[in-house]
């Protein structure tokens, strides 16, 4: 058990961003108390991250996204730039095509809707996978006896 260098009073009494991430890891080991204690306010940096629902059309015509632009989806699973790569691939696959068979660059946005939708069945799958990792995460509580806390504080406490 180390001593921890701020009191519960101390945490208390910060304001702001670093007040609100001492509440929030308050059953975690010193380290982790000094860490957050010995970073200024101003080098803290909020980031939301939001869940947004899968589109089915990812382009029209000669036009095709890949990656977040495609299906931007919860980091909890840390699939999205996964998936961005497998994307990137998969266009390569298809557009090699294009030269080995002959296909005119008129028919290029058939060949991009074939693309999408060989893809869109797996990102599917992970979109919804990191939604439910997301959801474990946040949703789960100490009084349940396993998972996280607030946050994750699953062990913090008894790592004091
Ligand atoms: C907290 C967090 C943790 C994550 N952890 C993981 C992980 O562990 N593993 C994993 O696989 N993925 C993870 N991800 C997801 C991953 O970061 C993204 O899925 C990935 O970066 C998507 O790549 P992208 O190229 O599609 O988009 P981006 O990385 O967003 O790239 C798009 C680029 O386009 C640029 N841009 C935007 N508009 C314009 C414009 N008009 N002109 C020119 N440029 C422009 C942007 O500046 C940016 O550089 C995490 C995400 C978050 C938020």
């Amino acid at each position: 058990m180390y001593p921890l260098p701020f009191s519960q009073k101390h945490i208390n009494l910060v304001e702001g961003k670093k007040g609100r991430l001492l509440d929030l890891f308050e059953s975690w080991c010193s380290e982790v108390i000094t860490l957050i204690s010995e970073t200024s306010e101003s080098k803290i940096l909020r980031r939301d991250v939001y869940d947004q629902d899968i589109i089915r059309s990812w382009g029209r015509g000669r036009v095709t996204l890949l990656g977040d632009a495609a299906h931007a989806m919860l980091p909890n699973l840390g699939q999205g730039g996964c998936m961005a790569i497998e994307d990137c691939y998969h266009l390569i696959l298809e557009l090699e095509k294009v030269a080995t068979e002959g296909i005119t660059s008129n028919e290029i946005s058939l060949v991009l809707q074939r693309y999408a939708s060989k893809r869109i069945a797996r990102v599917s799958a992970i979109h919804v996978a990191s939604r439910m990792a997301s959801e474990m995460l946040s949703k789960y509580q100490p009084h349940m006896d396993f998972g996280s806390g607030r946050l994750s504080g699953c062990g913090g406490a008894e790592a004091q």
